[in-house]
């Protein structure tokens, strides 16, 4: 479900670690929910209690994961991590859940595929640090209750529409994360930059910036390929030229669209007539699965100005046109 994790090579993910945020200080962005955690976290720190469990949505690579390690850092406690469907069982959840120490953080990423017997059995967890465990089995087995450490669980989803109303309402702290504006994409850009230690002008990680989709993740692939460009095609400086040099040999778009964007767009385009047209349509002409075209590509497309929601459906907008080099037919185009 995180198609731009899944393409990184062992190497990439070490890089990506690098340009990981320790502690809040370093984390650009989403200010609203930063300055909230702050204080959670200090008023937790100062009770000398876990912090209330965390639940984390929105889109993939805009910090997530790097939140839940800060989180552990500014609490001074350790981290643990999992996802739902590697939780194939409640044993596995039993194991990792008696593990933790007091105050520990239980990372669970893609908590909305836990499966139901699993998720049924974190509720407990959740709610009072008290599991059931099965003992010995056949005619023996029996089950007991155990205590466990008090924790904070941080769940992780792209797709929040999934969450089962039980699940979600044991989270204490919600927060959506949102996608960044070029500016603050540009600061990432220049920061992790200098980790590599990668000479570039301010236009150019802005050139980077505005066309990465308003996610950290793509802007510091993209500035990993660009310095390839950089060293080989140029003198290893990043400026305008070279950025949009590779950038254009890369085919990423000039709004930072991806291919899914601009399948949707297109679709809508040339086979609805530019819309209204239902999000179930849209989903089987693009081959992508409904919820995903809703809480993963529309939210950038329409924020984007390239998309809108109606109540006959969605419907492309003149800036979609211009940007696929359309034509409206029929309508007042300008
Ligand atoms: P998610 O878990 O939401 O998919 P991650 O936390 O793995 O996303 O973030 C992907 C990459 O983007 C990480 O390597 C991290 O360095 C970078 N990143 C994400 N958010 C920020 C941010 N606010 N500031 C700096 N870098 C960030």
């Amino acid at each position: 479900l995180d198609p731009d994790r899944e393409r990184l090579s062992p190497t990439e993910r070490d890089i990506e670690k690098v340009l990981r945020p320790q502690v809040f200080e370093d984390f650009t962005g989403q200010f609203k929910i930063l300055a909230n955690l702050r204080i959670f976290v200090q008023a937790a720190r100062q009770r000398g209690e876990a912090l209330d469990h965390v639940l984390l949505h929105g889109p993939p690579g805009l910090g997530k994961t790097t939140l839940s390690h800060i989180i552990a850092n500014e609490m001074g406690v350790g981290i643990k991590i999992t996802s739902g469907p590697v939780l194939d069982k409640p044993g596995d959840l039993a194991g990792l859940l008696t593990n933790l120490e007091t105050g520990d953080i239980l990372f669970i990423d893609e908590i909305h595929r836990l499966s139901p017997l699993v998720e049924e059995y974190l509720y407990s967890a959740m709610e009072d640090f008290k599991i059931d465990i099965m003992l010995e089995s056949g005619p023996n087995a029996r089950s007991v209750q155990i205590s466990l450490n008090p924790f904070t669980l941080v769940g992780a989803t792209t797709r929040s529409g999934l969450l089962t109303a039980p699940l979600r309402a044991r989270f204490g702290i919600n927060a959506r994360l949102e996608y960044y504006d070029a500016k603050l994409l540009t600061t990432i850009v220049l920061r992790s930059a200098s980790i590599l230690k990668t000479p570039i002008s301010d236009e150019g990680a802005y050139e980077i910036a505005r066309r990465s989709r308003g996610t950290p993740r793509i802007a510091n692939a993209l500035l990993r390929r660009t310095r390839d460009f950089a060293q080989i095609k140029g003198d290893g400086n990043i400026d305008t030229a070279i950025a949009q040099y590779a950038l254009n040999a890369l085919n990423v778009d000039e709004h930072g669209l991806d291919e899914m964007d601009n399948k949707i767009l297109t679709t809508i385009i040339d086979k609805f007539k530019g819309g209204p047209v239902g999000l179930k349509t849209i989903a089987t002409a693009v081959g992508e699965d409904e919820g995903t075209i809703e809480e993963v590509y529309e939210p950038f497309l329409i924020q984007e100005g390239f998309l809108m929601r109606t109540a006959r459906g969605r419907e492309a907008t003149e800036s979609a046109y211009r940007h696929l080099g359309k034509i409206k037919l029929g309508g007042n185009a300008s």
